[in-house]
């Protein structure tokens, strides 16, 4: 008997040629393979002719009436033209690039095809079908099909899922009440249900079953870390209600009432013995820096330190900057990383900045990576927060946590918008606040999607921009020149700006090649207004705050999602005067224009997140990084309602305190392969 662990190359007769193809498609053992599956079916049917319809997979048999061979008029491609009919009606027949099949096939013989019936509903054809005199080869019943590349044929993959399925015999894992509850196909029944179908309904039904198991396993990993955390002991910190209305009132503007819900969840948090483990989500813009903050001021009023991690050395400075202005003296502020050190204010040497962090003076320490080294040591570290977390490992976060004696709290802060069904599967361990509501009097970014021919006005535009002191962002999606799809690279068109349209205005690049020390100073060009416009590829897009920014330009935006555009789009407005968005698109297919022109009327990062979920999928709504923590390959995930269901059951299996039936589960999790992205 074979298991899950067995190699493919242990199937008899299988040849070392496709064994290596398979490798190219990632099937090396039986589990690979089995769970391999079809990302769609074809469901043959013996029909009349005058029964087809478009779309239809049919079987025909009847008499060949004609057959003739000619090129398209074009492309002068190869195109082999028939006709068949039976008792009820005449249909053609149609091969694309297939010279051949006229010297195989006869006027007046009997023969039998099956293929997708295409066309119009006046002109439909048979394209490309598969011929036989025999109606016994035919195509029959439900066919799955495979995504297939490398040479793998659609027969090679069923006749050897076939082998396998046959071979092995896979236990059911899932206890039996999610099982009745759900009325889900057992799991054997559903891989076979999936590969070698016996109806429409099952097909579904398998589909259902085994996107349940993807979705639960992911949300039974992070309920198990929850339950692994609430397990730990972390300082209670003491909220001093007095003290913090004090500080609210001393800010220069009222919070809204998105802020002070977050804020208020987040010192729910910090006041219990377990850490906290929350994420705060908000637009840029938004204002989440003074919730963080207001965290911070609390921990610093128990005399514990906090800490805040950023991507970059500018984010980190502006962190410290904003840190100095809103706490003035009533809090220690350290800002540590690789090219700067400074306490309070002060420029101060490493040593002594060390010191004063190790001797628990720092109430907060602000810096990138550099605090992850081991000679930063904290007294007594009561709160990690960490800035844009998806573009830190999971290695870096921890390592930052084991800083702390007992086990810190932990924020994360992040202006992707990510859609709470989303944020439920990508980080179902987190808590999430959220930030939606934008402060008052932000004057909203004028957006427009530019045609081609008014760019020269863009341009006009620009350089009056520029001449009233204003800055320019230009972001451009490659950065490669022999970028075949046409879109502007980040080079040519910094040339372009630099040389031909804006000769005597200095413009800079960014690109995500450049290495991270040049990239900062570019950046830092910029925000010192030593140069004036900054072409850039997407690596702009977390958190640059230059308020003196009034046009953000987007080449090729039909390239980018929605909620990309909206957080390059947030670069601008921070400042006084009125802000800009340019969009440009080549493009002239009409849906691409309305889900950009879309843009032009919604400011809400949230709202255009979820349009563009629906429209374009997840990838358009998460950075990369986002996206690789949920490789689901069955799971819609659109499908709020079975991630719910999942989590539901997850929690009940764990809350159950089975020792015996959670263990199971978290072997069968390995052994399935279902990844677990948790620490
Ligand atoms: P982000 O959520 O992008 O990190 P910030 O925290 O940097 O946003 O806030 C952006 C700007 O808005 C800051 O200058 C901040 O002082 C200001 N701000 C924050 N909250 C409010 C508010 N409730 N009303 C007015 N301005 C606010
Ligand atoms: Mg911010």
């Amino acid at each position: 008997m074979w298991s899950l662990e067995t190699k493919v190359s242990h199937i008899s007769k299988i040849g070392k040629a496709l064994i290596s193809r398979l490798k190219y498609i990632e099937i090396e053992t039986v589990r690979d393979l089995i769970f391999y599956l079809p990302f769609r079916y074809e469901n043959y049917q013996h029909l009349p002719i005058d029964k087809l319809r478009l779309g239809d997979y049919a079987n025909i048999c009847g008499t060949v009436e004609m057959i003739n061979s000619k090129r398209t008029r074009f492309k002068r491609k190869a195109l082999v033209e028939a006709l068949i009919s039976d008792d009820s009606g005449t249909i053609k027949l149609l091969w694309f690039n297939q010279p051949w099949v006229v010297k195989n096939i006869k006027v007046g013989q009997r023969l039998c095809v099956s293929g997708k019936v295409a066309g119009s509903d006046f002109d439909l054809y048979l394209s490309s079908p598969s011929y036989s005199q025999n109606e016994s080869s035919q195509k029959i019943g439900i066919l799955p099909i495979y995504h297939l590349t490398a040479g793998v044929t659609q027969k090679q993959l069923r006749t050897l899922l076939k082998i396998c399925l046959d071979q092995i015999d896979i236990k059911e894992y899932l206890p039996k009440e999610i099982i009745l509850a759900e009325k889900y196909l057992s799991l054997p029944s559903a891989l076979k249900e999936a590969h070698f179908p016996s109806s429409d309904i099952n097909t579904e039904k398998a589909r259902q079953r085994l996107s349940f198991d993807e979705l639960f396993f992911m949300q039974f990993a992070s309920q198990l870390y929850k339950k692994q955390i609430s397990a730990l002991k972390s300082d209670s910190i003491k909220f001093d209600e007095l003290l913090i209305k004090k500080f609210v009132n001393s800010l220069s503007f009222d919070l809204t009432i998105d802020q002070k819900k977050s804020a208020w969840e987040i010192i729910q948090d910090l006041q219990k013995t377990t850490p906290m483990n929350r994420m705060l989500e908000g637009d840029v813009g938004s204002g989440k820096t003074i919730v963080a903050f207001m965290a911070i001021f609390t921990v610093a009023n128990n005399s514990k330190q906090s800490v805040i991690m950023t991507p970059t050395e500018i984010l980190a400075t502006q962190h410290y900057q904003s840190a100095l202005k809103l706490f003035g003296k009533k809090i220690n502020i350290a800002l540590l990383c690789r090219a700067q050190k400074y306490f309070n204010g002060e420029k101060i040497s490493e040593s002594d900045l060390l010191a004063k962090i190790e001797k628990g003076e720092a109430d907060l320490t602000i810096g990138t990576h550099a605090l992850i080294q081991n000679k930063v040591k904290f007294k007594k570290l009561a709160l990690v927060i960490i800035d844009e977390q998806h573009r830190f490992g999971v290695e870096q976060r921890q390592q930052l946590k084991q800083k702390a004696k007992s086990s810190p709290h932990f924020l994360s802060l992040t202006a992707t918008p990510i859609p709470r069904s989303l944020a439920l599967i990508i980080y179902g361990d987190l808590d999430v606040s959220i930030i939606r509501q934008m402060p008052k009097g932000r004057k909203p970014i004028i957006t427009k999607v530019v045609a081609p021919e008014k760019r020269k006005l863009a341009y006009d535009f620009i350089k009056k921009q520029i001449g009233e002191g204003r800055q320019i962002f230009v972001i451009c999606p490659l950065i490669d020149p022999s970028d075949i799809l046409g879109f502007k690279s980040v080079k040519e068109e910094f040339e372009r700006l630099d040389k031909e349209i804006f000769p005597n205005i200095s413009v800079g690049l960014l690109h995500g090649k450049m290495k991270s020390d040049e990239k900062e100073e570019v950046m830092k060009k910029f925000m010192e207004n030593k140069i004036k416009i900054l072409v850039s590829t997407s690596v702009i897009e977390v958190g640059i705050d230059v308020p003196n920014a009034s046009v953000m330009m987007i080449e090729g935006a039909e390239r980018f999602g929605l909620a990309q555009l909206h957080q390059f789009r947030g670069r601008v407005g921070r400042g006084e005067s009125q802000s800009y968005c340019f969009l440009f698109s080549e493009a002239d297919d009409e849906n691409i224009l309305k889900r950009l022109k879309y843009l032009e009327s919604c400011n809400d990062g949230f709202e255009l997140a979820n349009f563009d979920l629906e429209l374009r999928g997840s990838g358009s709504v998460l950075s990369t990084q986002q996206s690789g923590r949920m490789d689901l390959k069955i799971a819609d995930i659109k499908d709020l309602s079975t991630t719910k269901k999942a989590q539901d059951w997850a929690k009940w299996c764990i809350e159950r305190g089975d020792e015996k039936l959670i263990d199971a589960l978290r072997q069968k999790m390995g052994e399935m392969g279902f990844t677990s992205h948790r620490e």
